[in-house]
């Protein structure tokens, strides 16, 4: 309690996800980390989107933290490596549910729409937002730190989840929802765990996925 009798809220500390060392980052760890993500999505924003509550606003790489090692030891709640979303700030609660809600013209939000669309169905723009987060997590990683391509099947599956948005003014079907992203997700950290003998499946896989059109 402050001095002027206000609560205070002290949450544990966290780190951005770059504290990750490059040498840890295999395509099984990266997966790793996007099911996470995902997983969180299903799991935290899915949760929200059932309470007809979206994110909105502040998805972005900044509010994707994720826990030191050192973190977890101090606090109980905190588990290792796992990723966090903050900064809920911002999110709104809906009348309408998940495939029912319309389109809406979006506030001002940290990641940028496709196209200079003005509206956007919230909870496809929260998919949207969870894709443009790993694009440039991996960009940042593959291309800027190491200097080299990202594995095919990452960029496929990035470009899936951002879709090619056709600007719908009703429910959007654009993209996957949360839920159908963490089936795929469930399966190719399968696949990628598999033998060398079996690296095709990989690539079979990778064939799968939607080929986005975006510009
Ligand atoms: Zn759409």
């Amino acid at each position: 309690m402050t001095v002027t009798g206000h609560p205070l809220l002290i949450m544990p500390m966290v780190s951005r996800v770059d504290y990750i060392q490059p040498g840890e980052v295999s395509l099984s760890v990266l997966l790793d980390v996007m099911f996470q993500i995902v997983e969180i999505f299903v799991k935290g924003i899915e949760f929200l989107h059932s309470l007809r509550i979206v994110h909105m606003v502040d998805i972005c790489g900044g509010n994707m933290l994720t826990a030191h090692p050192e973190h977890a030891s101090v606090h109980k709640q905190i588990v290792a490596n796992r990723l966090y979303i903050i900064d809920f700030g911002q999110s709104r609660q809906f009348a309408l549910g998940p495939g029912v809600q319309r389109a809406i013209t979006l506030p001002e939000t940290q990641i940028e729409p496709p196209n200079g669309l003005l509206h956007f169905d919230p909870y496809s723009w929260d998919i949207y937002c969870t894709g443009r987060m790993l694009e440039y997590f991996v960009t940042r990683r593959y291309n800027v730190v190491w200097k080299i391509p990202p594995p095919r099947l990452a960029t496929k599956l990035i470009e899936w989840l951002i879709g090619n948005e056709r600007g719908c003014t009703g429910v959007c079907h654009c993209r996957p929802t949360a839920r159908e992203a963490l089936r795929v997700l469930i399966v190719l950290r399968w696949a990628v765990g598999a033998p060398e003998d079996y690296a095709w499946i990989v690539d079979s896989l990778a064939d799968i996925l939607p080929t986005s059109t975006r510009t």
